[in-house]
């Protein structure tokens, strides 16, 4: 299976099978709903122009408004947006919140943008978008390469149109409507899983050797939240190079290393190696938290982990997955492993839309609650099913509840 987009579609296909729902509802929730593609052209600090191509694409709302980050990567192109979007619908249906899914973008390296230029395009890409997106229709959240700050431009322009709607995004800074816990709720409900899927194994967290691809929002907070817990993080990686201590990276360190330089390139203690090989370190746990495609047939036979918990989208092709499957590996799925981070943007929406502000305690808790219920209904679909595919089993779940609203509202 050759694109991104493809594998969903495999994914969503076959449980539509699975759950006997016809080609009808098929073709239905393969249709995205609407899909958007723009120029920004944008002033650059040096007085030139650059051009850059902006995405938004609103896959389902069949259960609520539409939800979904915003990638500022040079990859981002029609079938990856596409992909994203349609995996955020699923996402969200299988965490059981009132949405549905979308995801946008520009094709911009935002390493080579100041931050000038950051703003002026994240407006543009917002006047483009204004009458499309808000509290009730579609929320954008930060993604690869946006942030916070990139949410908090979005929230000005888009007040300048409708008034005061710090609803329309989510992931914001806290003195405009951020949720305490956000920044690091995706990394708390990755370790969250890792911490039942072991329960499922007798194991516990003390000591388990942990690997993370990616030390962004998702890789660095899982790898330090791990580290809090107990497990001895042994490898870690970004997009300059993977580094490695068999006895366990001094993580706090680590992270603060990338605060200060901007990359794990140049740490001082622990061993580098090529960040390609990263999937094969001897580990228990492997957390893709990176990019997509990640894990092909190339080298899934590698992977070492008995568990590989998905922080990134779509880090697996199905050929991967296939091969994990058949060597004993447990994978858990991204669009329940990453959820963490689009639950507490829902009780982020909630307290914006009640004008009401809970404690960082409160949406740990409610986040752990949510991630250990998912969890539980999760493996025992699979099981009921005879079966440890928890892909299979998320997918029959998030296409269940999208075909049982799709039928209701129609
Ligand atoms: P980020 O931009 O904060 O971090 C991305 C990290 O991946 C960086 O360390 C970067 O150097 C590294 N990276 C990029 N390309 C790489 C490559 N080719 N090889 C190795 N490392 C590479 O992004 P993020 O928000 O942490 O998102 C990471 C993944 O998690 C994406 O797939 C995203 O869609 C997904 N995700 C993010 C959230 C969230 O709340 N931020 C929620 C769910 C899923």
């Amino acid at each position: 299976m050759e694109g991104f987009l493809e594998s969903v579609r495999y994914y969503v296909t076959r449980a539509v099978e699975q759950l006997d729902l016809g080609d009808r509802m098929e073709h239905e929730l393969l249709t995205p709903r609407r899909e958007i593609r723009f120029e920004c052209t944008l002033p650059l600090d040096n007085g030139e122009r650059a051009t850059y191509v902006g995405y938004r694409t609103q896959h389902d709302d069949a259960r609520g408004p539409m939800k979904g980050g915003i990638r500022f990567n040079p990859a981002v192109n029609p079938d990856e947006v596409g992909a994203l979007a349609s995996l955020m619908t699923w996402k969200t249906a299988v965490a059981d919140l009132p949405y549905g899914g979308a995801k946008g973008g520009i094709d911009c390296d935002p390493r080579n943008l100041s931050a000038q230029e950051l703003q002026r395009l994240t407006r543009i890409w917002t006047d483009q978008l204004h009458d499309v997106i808000g509290p009730n229709r579609d929320i954008p959240a930060p993604d690869l390469g946006t942030n916070a700050q990139t949410m908090a431009w979005v929230v000005d322009q888009y007040a300048k149109y409708h008034g005061w709607s710090p609803a329309v995004t989510t992931g914001k800074p806290l003195e405009i409507g951020g949720s305490p816990g956000r920044d690091a709720a995706t990394g708390r409900g990755i370790v969250e899983v890792m911490r039942l899927a072991l329960a499922d194994r007798q194991q516990d967290m003390a000591g388990t050797g942990v690997v993370v691809q990616g030390f962004g929002n998702v890789g660095s907070w899982t790898a330090r939240l791990a580290a809090i817990a107990g497990a001895k993080v042994v490898a870690v990686s970004d997009i300059t190079g993977a580094i490695r201590d068999p006895d366990g990276l001094d993580i706090p360190h680590v992270f603060e290393h990338v605060r200060a330089t901007g990359s794990l390139g140049g740490y001082p203690n622990g061993e580098s190696f090529a960040g390609s090989e990263i999937t094969a370190e001897p580990c228990d746990i492997l957390v893709p938290a990176a990019i997509e495609g990640v894990l092909t047939s190339a080298n899934a036979a590698d992977v070492q982990a008995a568990v590989v918990i998905e922080g990134a989208n779509g880090p697996t092709t199905p050929e991967a997955d296939e091969i994990l499957r058949e060597r004993g590996i447990t994978v858990v799925p991204d669009i329940f492993a990453n959820g963490g981070g689009v639950t507490v943007s829902y009780f982020e929406w909630v307290q914006n839309v009640q004008r009401y502000s809970w404690t960082e305690d409160r949406v740990n808790r409610e986040l752990q609650e949510r991630m250990t219920a998912g969890y539980h209904r999760l493996t025992s679909e699979a099981k009921a099913a005879g079966s440890s595919d928890l892909r299979a089993a998320a997918f029959r779940l998030a296409v269940g509840r999208v075909a049982a609203a799709t039928r209701l509202r129609s």
